[in-house]
């Protein structure tokens, strides 16, 4: 670690206690950007990095509302309003009892750069609460939502935040939250995106993160020659991202054979087939069941229970050459590198967020093999929100065959600006680095052409 990248920890940690996965994220960051702040001192000097540190908004307030016993129940919601030098902020909202300050920063920070990955003008946001949609009725997670939509619109809009949704925010949610909004306001505007389709949606955002994460792993194939073809590949999650990343691996003739929730994991020898995978779908969007079902649907697979006591993860103990994981964050440790390693997995696409430890893309990094980390490879589903953002404005909607035609420009895009950017500084091959230099210099020049702000 640089004498700069170690001061800087210092004073992050020092300011902000008590908030893990926000030094972490910071870490990673800083430690690739010390390559490029060595070579332009200017940046140094106009604190950009230090400025970009600092959200520019954190708005937190108290949610109210009342269950279906008519009892009282109190959440805590959130917004950090991080960065808006190419863009309004945008970002994901967040619906899970682990939610807190540091999580909804370390998202926020991420997003970021990711925003600016794109090619889409769009800062940076991240929001949410930590309510449990687990086992809450329709109408409870409506009164919920309108609750959390009546503090939230007044920091929001069109031109000035645009959330969208995240873990345990779906298509539900922003419907419910989008009413709200509407109905206060009195404006039919595109301040959500992941909206009904009838009503705003943009074609092919509910299937763009993992549609996204898949594409930006047959890019990195590409560089090698390779396709797809005859793959296994292990996905965790069973949510909106692992959906499609087994819809498009299928697609593409990879052959998924696991899949997950925080109960527990599956794993199909025989391939997560598309019939097996609308079953899934049904089970987790419609009827909100857990993953175990399906082993008594198809019998060949089997269940393994979550078990926290143990060091790793079995899940990712299988023989595969390729791993997409589409959970939560710190989902892959070292010893889950390892294991992945040492059963051939050479391509890791993260659908999710800040999944892998610093220990485990170490691991990555140093074998050398293709690892797309967060921030480029699911890029994918704010890419589409973007596209949404741009059909809203136009009152106007691209076929499927346009947007999913975008999202594949854009996935090939981010993957050459990452492999240039990693090339440029010294690091061939390296994602991280080229990921995290790319998305900050056009977010780092645009802060340097609007002043000390
Ligand atoms: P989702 O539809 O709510 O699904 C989340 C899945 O992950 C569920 O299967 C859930 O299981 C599992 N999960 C959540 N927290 C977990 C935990 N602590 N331990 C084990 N499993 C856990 O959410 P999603 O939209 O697919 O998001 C998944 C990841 O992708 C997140 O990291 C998110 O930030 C990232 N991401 C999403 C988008 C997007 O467009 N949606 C875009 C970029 C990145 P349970 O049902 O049991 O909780």
């Amino acid at each position: 670690m640089s004498e700069y990248v170690a001061s800087l920890m210092a004073e992050v940690k020092a300011k902000n206690p008590a908030q893990p996965e926000f030094h972490q994220a910071v870490e990673e960051v800083a430690e690739s950007l010390s390559l490029v702040l060595e070579q332009h001192p200017e940046y140094r000097k106009a604190k950009v990095l230090e400025r970009i540190l600092e959200p520019e908004r954190v708005l937190m307030f108290r949610v109210s509302w009342l269950d279906d016993q008519g009892d009282v129940q109190v959440n805590r919601g959130f917004r950090i309003e991080m960065n808006s030098a190419i863009g309004p902020y945008k970002g994901g909202l967040r619906f899970h009892p682990s939610v807190n300050l540091g999580i909804l920063k370390f998202l926020a920070f991420e997003q970021v750069f990711k925003n600016s990955l794109t090619t889409l003008p769009m800062g940076g946001g991240k929001g949410g609460s930590d309510f449990d949609p687990k086992g809450k009725s329709d109408n409870e997670v409506m009164r919920f939502c309108q609750s959390f939509m009546t503090e939230l619109q007044r920091h929001i809009g069109g031109n000035t935040d645009v959330p969208a949704g995240d873990i345990g925010v779906g298509g539900r949610e922003i419907g419910f939250m989008f009413g709200q909004y509407k109905r206060i306001r009195n404006e039919f505007v595109g301040v959500l995106t992941g909206k009904g389709l009838n009503w705003g949606g943009s074609l092919i955002r509910p299937e763009a993160t993992g549609y996204g994460a898949v594409y930006f792993a047959a890019e990195m194939l590409k560089t090698r020659g390779e396709t797809f073809k005859g793959k296994t590949c292990l996905v965790s999650g069973s949510g909106n991202v692992a959906q499609y990343t087994v819809e498009k691996l299928l697609a593409l003739g990879g052959k998924p054979v696991t899949l997950s929730d925080s109960s527990g994991y599956i794993h199909d020898p025989d391939g997560i087939t598309t019939e097996k995978l609308a079953f899934v779908m049904e089970l987790k969007n419609v009827r909100r069941g857990r993953i175990k079902e399906y082993i008594e649907k198809y019998p060949g697979a089997t269940y393994t229970a979550m078990d926290r006591s143990l060091d790793h993860n079995p899940l990712w103990n299988h023989e595969a050459q390729a791993a997409f994981p589409s959970a939560t964050q710190n989902e892959i440790n070292e010893k889950d590198a390892e294991n992945l390693l040492k059963n051939g997995v050479y391509v890791v696409s993260e659908g999710a967020n800040m999944p892998s430890t610093p220990d485990a893309v170490n691991m990555f990094v140093e074998h050398k093999i293709l690892y797309g980390p967060g921030k480029a490879a699911n890029a994918g589903g704010v890419a589409v929100s973007g596209l949404e953002m741009a059909q809203n404005s136009m009152r106007y909607g691209w076929s499927r065959e346009e947007v999913d035609q975008k999202l594949q420009n854009i996935m090939a895009s981010i993957h050459t600006s990452c492999v240039e950017a990693a090339e440029k500084y010294g690091t061939p091959g390296n994602y991280v680095n080229g990921a995290n230099i790319a998305g900050f210099l056009k977010v780092a020049d645009s802060m340097m052409d609007q002043g000390v702000v």
